[in-house]
């Protein structure tokens, strides 16, 4: 270390008592401020040279007290910083940088870089020996010299001689045995700044220093992590949210290609989909060129989702596939490509967006294939009705020719054969037409012929319709009809169908001498029309099965009745196509209310 002398001391004096005497005169701003900080400089200047850095005991414990504080943040910067002002602090050195080598390419990269002043330097202010820099490397042994210059081992190098290096003292960074980067300090005007004494204390230093930067770096590695992990979740927790809201296949094979370019990058991003017999679709189209490993990849059974990676080749880019794989089938897969091989963070989120998407995908698939089942039955129940109205036609016509005597008498016994016919004929053509509106309804193609009409003509005409069949069960039916009553907005004939239903259903349900009340009143803005029985009513199981088809209950009173259980669930879907609700309220024993609404004005158009 340089020692003060007492000449050095009373030129600083000298400078200082000058400096205060200008300070007293009339100076402009600026001039002042000037002079302020040229007495803060040698004023530091002075404290230095009256109490340099105390070799020994002093030192070891200043070293113990900066290693202490080391291990105190996680954060790499902060720790870096502090790594150099320490070393500053304590070497006494002019400048001093601390570069850390990548674990990967090897590269040296300067990570902090102080002053005396414990300021930051510039990358223009980097004029380090490279030389010494990269012996410590190598031998992983700390190197100092007291004048570069005359250095034999380092005087003839560029660095040292281009930029005039003087003192310089380099140490390397070692944790856990392996050279991390070097901390390397200098001052290039002055030889004799630094001895082996300098050395061993910046070698323990670098130590310690070495072990705090490694646990920063590990934090900020794991944290980084951590903060990727949480990110992707969050990414995949979307994927569901998307993908769970689709059933339509083709949306959820364009919404996976869009996760998957998104969350890996890639380039390109093909959906694969395999059927029973290995054959593959391809969307958007078949990639350009596909390498034989996909295919017999993904055609090669296997019980989860798998990842197959292709590095880039000539007659490819890097490629990655993962299957899709629902339930040890696969179903899929999906590609994507990139210039360069794709990460491993991005084949990881492949896999775990072909585990989300293999079930949507298959979810898909079988809702299409219902949908296409659904249809196929809809079809083959148009076809089936269609062709059975036309005998059944005229079947009833000859019967009821038969039954006048047109084709000549016929016999009372002969006469109540005819009427079999005739009732069963009946219940036939009951049968086609609810299969064959189920069918319109369910395909979409009733046509309804809406229109503002009067209810209570409607409900009388219905029961004028129904009225020998309740007179010969003995049963009364009156009606509650609301004067204030408007006119509602529905197909007038489809009304008379549900009517007819409901008080069939009525008088069906009802025993001899029974009671029927039809019900209509205004409420919340529509018409509810209600239709009471005091009749068997409905067991709480038979409730909850009410609406669906062929259902009717198994109790006698209701076997010994004619149907077919379809009646009540084409009059919900009619009610429902013109805008209305239904339900009922019933007890077993003591009779049923269904109710319906109907609209009085037509829905505004969305
Ligand atoms: P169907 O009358 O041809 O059997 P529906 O679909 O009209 O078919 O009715 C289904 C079942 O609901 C009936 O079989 C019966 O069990 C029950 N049900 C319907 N209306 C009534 C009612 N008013 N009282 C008691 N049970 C009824």
């Amino acid at each position: 270390m340089m020692s003060a002398t007492s000449s050095h001391l009373e030129a600083l004096e000298a400078l200082y008592k000058a400096l205060t005497f200008l300070e007293k005169q009339t100076l402009p701003v600026p001039t002042r401020a000037a002079l302020n900080n040229a007495k803060r400089q040698l004023q530091n200047l002075r404290n230095a040279l009256e109490s340099p850095p105390q070799p020994g005991t002093d030192r070891l414990a200043a070293l113990y007290r900066v290693s202490q504080s080391l291990g105190a943040s996680l954060k790499l910067d902060e720790v870096l910083t502090q790594v150099m002002d320490s070393v500053i602090q304590l070497t006494g050195a002019e400048r001093g940088f601390l570069m850390l080598l990548d674990r990967q390419s090897g590269e040296l990269s300067l990570r902090a870089a102080r002053n005396i002043q414990q300021e930051n330097l510039q990358q223009e202010d980097m004029k380090v020996s490279h030389t010494v820099i990269q012996s410590v490397i190598q031998s992983g042994e700390g190197v100092v010299t007291t004048n570069a210059q005359s250095d034999p081992r380092f005087a003839g190098q560029e660095s040292v001689v281009f930029y005039a290096l003087r003192s310089v003292m380099c140490a390397p960074l070692k944790a856990r045995g392996r050279v991390i980067g070097v901390i390397y300090v200098d001052n290039r005007a002055q030889s004799g700044i630094f001895g082996e004494e300098d050395l061993n204390l910046l070698n323990a230093f670098a130590g310690q220093a070495a072990i705090a930067i490694e646990n920063a770096q590990l934090y900020t590695q794991t944290d980084r992590a951590l903060a990727a992990r949480v990110a992707e979740l969050e990414t995949l927790s979307r994927v569901d949210q998307d993908l769970n809201a689709q059933l339509d296949l083709e949306r959820v094979v364009e919404l996976t290609r869009q996760w998957a370019l998104r969350g890996t990058q890639a380039r390109n991003c093909w959906i694969i989909l395999l059927n029973d017999e290995d054959e593959l679709r391809f969307a958007p189209a078949q990639p350009p060129a596909l390498p034989e490993d996909i295919v017999s990849f993904l055609t090669t059974p296997r019980a989860s989702a798998d990842l197959l990676h292709l590095p880039a080749r000539e007659d490819h880019p890097a490629l990655c596939l993962a299957t899709l794989v629902h339930n040890r089938q696969t179903v899929g897969g999906i590609l994507i490509a990139g210039e360069k091989n794709i990460e491993p963070a991005a084949r990881q989120f492949l896999k775990r967006l072909a585990d989300r998407a293999a079930a949507a995908v298959q979810n898909a698939r079988l809702y299409q294939a219902v949908e296409a089942a659904n249809e196929a039955k809809s079809q083959f129940v148009s076809i089936v009705t269609h062709e059975l109205r036309i005998p059944l036609t005229s079947i009833k016509g000859y019967t009821d020719l038969i039954r006048q005597g047109v084709v000549g008498p016929i016999t009372e016994q002969q006469t109540e054969f005819l009427n079999v016919i005739a009732n069963n004929v009946e219940r036939m053509s009951r049968l086609i037409s609810d299969l064959s509106d189920i069918s319109r309804i369910e395909r979409g193609k009733l046509r309804l012929e809406p229109s503002h009409f009067s209810l209570p003509e409607r409900v009388e005409e219905t029961i004028n319709s129904l009225r020998h069949k309740l007179e010969e069960k003995g049963q009364t039916i009156s009606t509650e009809l609301d004067t204030s009553l408007p006119q509602v907005y529905a197909d007038p004939n489809r009304v008379v169908q549900v009517l007819t239903n409901l008080i069939s259903n009525a008088w069906k349900y009802t025993p001899e001498g029974g009671r029927i009340l039809v019900r209509a009143y205004p409420l919340d803005g529509k018409v509810q029309v209600e239709v009471q029985d005091n009749g068997i009513g409905i067991s709480e199981e038979d409730q909850k099965k009410l609406f669906t088809q062929f259902f009717r209950s198994e109790s006698p009173a209701v076997r010994e009745q004619t149907g077919w259980g379809l009646g009540l669930n084409v009059t919900r879907k009619l009610v429902e196509i013109m805008g209305g609700e239904i339900g009922f309220q019933s007890e077993l024993g003591k009779g049923s209310t269904f109710w319906f609404t109907l609209p009085v004005e037509p829905a505004p158009s969305t």
